[in-house]
């Protein structure tokens, strides 16, 4: 048999299984222990966070969220309702990741935050709302049921999207001068997922200082620049990347220095004309004078 976390929901073995008497309130409202059982590391985790006035106040406030939607916004039920219980437990459902949970659905790691059930809400209303206005349901559970399947098919999509979302916050954060570069230079913010994907693996490959010299010597090079600026996202990316895979970075840094030493030996041959032209403005002026004498 297997026997899995109650936390994270991860298999357990039993070198690493720790058994927690966890209290929970019964129906007649008596608490009672269940014994629960815990990767080591998890038991920690559940603990602490359960301690934790403000995990829990903001859990809490975040279920209230969720309720009032599913009320008001997709069952559209009259303000003064209640949900059914059986609503309540398959919304608690979808935040464990299970049928109808009889027990706590608080805290733990497993299944989706009441975040991630609101945003799939938000997402999903719509279609449902369409779909209940215009179909006749056997009766008012296969319409619950109906809406929870909608809910229960988005989730993971809403969570990819919240979890690409804070990575790419992160990695913002941590690479600000990389992402402000690229942002000022190449006229795009990394908010398409397989641009962060690109952007997250070329500097896991050749670090932020790399990058910020490549993209450097890309902005310096006038034929790379119109070429970068004619394709988009990923394949600008790509570009860079190939760039350094071929080891061609030397070769834009001579370019661009001996663009540089062009533009010095024009600023250098200015100078000298302007130099000559007063030389000689100088000694045909004092020739003319010479001469006049
Ligand atoms: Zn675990």
């Amino acid at each position: 048999m297997t026997i899995r976390c109650y936390h994270c929901n991860g298999l357990l073995d039993e070198n690493d299984m720790v058994i927690k008497p966890i209290p929970l309130i019964c129906k007649n409202g008596k608490v009672r222990n269940y014994k629960r059982k815990f990767h080591m590391k998890c038991l920690q985790e559940y603990m602490k966070n359960s301690s934790n006035r403000e995990v829990r106040k903001s859990e809490n406030d975040d279920w209230s969220k969720v309720y009032e939607y599913y009320k008001s916004e997709i069952m559209r039920y009259p303000e003064t309702s209640n949900l059914s219980t059986y609503e309540v437990r398959r919304l608690n459902g979808l935040r464990v990741g299970s049928y109808m949970p009889n027990g706590n659905t608080r805290i733990v790691k497993k299944g989706y935050s009441y975040k991630t059930i609101l945003l799939t809400m938000q997402f999903s209303k719509a279609a449902i709302v369409k779909y209940i206005d215009t179909h006749k349901f056997h009766d008012g559970e296969h319409k619950i049921n109906y809406v929870m399947s909608v809910l229960g098919k988005n989730l993971d999509f809403i969570a990819e999207k919240m979890r690409l979302a804070q990575e790419i916050g992160e990695m913002t954060q941590s690479n600000r001068k990389l992402a402000e570069y690229y942002k000022n230079n190449f006229d795009e913010y990394i908010k398409d997922s397989s641009v962060a994907g690109a952007f997250r693996m070329l500097i896991k490959e050749h670090g932020e200082d790399k990058l910020l010299e490549a993209f450097g010597l890309v902005v310096r090079d006038g034929r790379a620049m119109d070429y970068i600026k004619s394709i988009e996202g990923t394949h600008r990316l790509n570009y860079i990347r190939k760039l350094l895979a071929e080891d061609k970075l030397p070769e834009l840094k001579r370019k661009a220095d001996s663009h540089k030493k062009q533009l010095r030996a024009v600023n250098d041959m200015e100078n000298e004309i302007t130099v000559s032209t007063t030389k000689y403005k100088r000694k045909g002026g004092k020739r003319h004078l010479n001469w006049l004498d």
